[in-house]
């Protein structure tokens, strides 16, 4: 192990982007080294990735599959539940968490790892969206940085390196539109759960998936982007971009843009948030412009597309009311997935939620849990 060997934990070890994560990590040994992996229920993978970059310990979340993780590493720590992955998410002896989880419950190892000033690479966008002033302040408080994963974020980010925050104008993430961009509003209360679960770009999460074809997905990147470049939301635009080529854009004071262009894999934002500031060789599907042949633009529809709306509005109410969103979407998500509710029932109970709520205007973190609780809550039995 050399001296500027990355130590590593990856949390959400065996979802798409940990898995990606342990790729790159397969490819430079001997820049990255493995102490800690956790995984939500795929106990099977998570033992695989544990036997091959012995960590110094694992979490299991699901208490049912402990005993055969614990059985399967004799000589691994092994840790189990919520509290096992907090507990990791806590420990200051590594570099950098690489936070792959799903969903709200990515947050608060987010703010675990930063209290022990571990960098993060951060995958889990709820986390900013729920608590992004609280982790800001907590950021520049234990002076951790953190890097983004999401490709817009990625993309943004490697349009500013070198550039004077002062001279940007605004910032354009650009969303493919997911698969009902051309679909006509009148569908959509037909939409089945194996058509939104068919992105036409993107391999991901079922979450995310979901997500993508609301464009939920899109709002939560604005809101993720002004806290992690520090810019209100009017300097904040979406553009759709269907074959999902720019991964983001910044436009600068003189009228000049810049981009970020490669193939739709995360493979590449994965490695950078782990290598920044280098881009590491790697052998994988290089982007062809002449194979792609065509770029096309146009402005997202939000008449068909609620949630985009809903979340400029969360970003401008500001408080409590983005924690509200996340966790009505998340819930709303899972209901659909379970064929509780239709397609555009999803952003009608996320602006329910966000009515019936007490608002908050500085929530701090007790408040942002009891929240979630409160709009989870709410969610099923509405
Ligand atoms: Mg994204």
């Amino acid at each position: 192990m050399s001296s500027n060997t990355k130590i590593l934990s990856v949390l959400g070890a065996t979802g798409s982007i940990g898995v990606n994560a342990l790729n790159v990590v397969r490819s430079y040994p001997d820049l990255y080294r493995i102490k800690y992996l956790s995984a939500h229920s795929q106990a099977d993978l998570l033992i695989e990735q544990a036997l091959e970059f012995s960590p110094s310990a694992v979490s299991i979340g699901d208490p049912d599959q402990y005993g055969k993780v614990k059985q399967a590493l004799p000589g691994v720590e092994v840790l189990q539940g919520r509290s096992g992955l907090l507990e990791l998410a806590g420990r200051d002896d590594v570099d950098t968490m690489l936070n792959a989880l799903v969903g709200s419950a990515g947050m608060e190892p987010t703010i675990k790892s930063i209290q022990a000033s571990v960098d993060i690479a951060l995958s889990n966008k709820e986390s900013l969206v729920m608590a992004g002033d609280f982790i800001n302040g907590l950021l520049e408080k234990h002076n951790v940085n953190l890097f983004p994963v999401d490709s817009e974020h990625s993309a943004i980010w490697q349009c500013l390196v070198g550039e004077a925050p002062e001279d940007i104008k605004r910032l354009v993430v650009t969303g493919s539109g997911g698969p009902f961009r051309t679909l006509p509003i009148e569908s959509f209360a037909d939409i089945t759960i194996a058509q939104a679960l068919k992105h036409p770009n993107w391999a991901m999460g079922r979450k995310i998936t979901i997500d993508s074809a609301t464009m939920m997905n899109k709002g939560l990147e604005v809101i993720e982007a002004r806290w992690l470049f520090h810019l209100p939301a009017d300097k904040i635009d979406i553009v759709v971009h269907p074959q999902s080529i720019i991964h983001s854009m910044v436009e600068f004071l003189d009228g000049s843009v810049k981009a970020q262009l490669g193939i739709p894999d995360m493979k590449i934002p994965i490695q950078y948030a782990l290598s920044y500031p280098r881009h590491l060789k790697q052998d994988w599907e290089q982007l062809d412009l002449a194979k792609v042949g065509t770029l096309t633009f146009e402005e997202p529809d939000l008449e068909k597309f609620k949630c985009i709306q809903l979340a400029f509005d969360a970003l401008e109410q500001g408080g409590s009311v983005p924690v509200v969103l996340n966790v009505a979407n998340e819930e709303a998500v899972y209901r659909f997935l379970d064929g509780e509710i239709p397609f555009n029932s999803i952003p009608e109970l996320i602006t329910k939620a966000i009515d019936a709520h007490e608002f908050i205007e500085h929530p701090n973190l007790d408040d942002i849990l009891a929240l979630e609780r409160w709009t989870q809550a709410f969610i099923k039995r509405s």
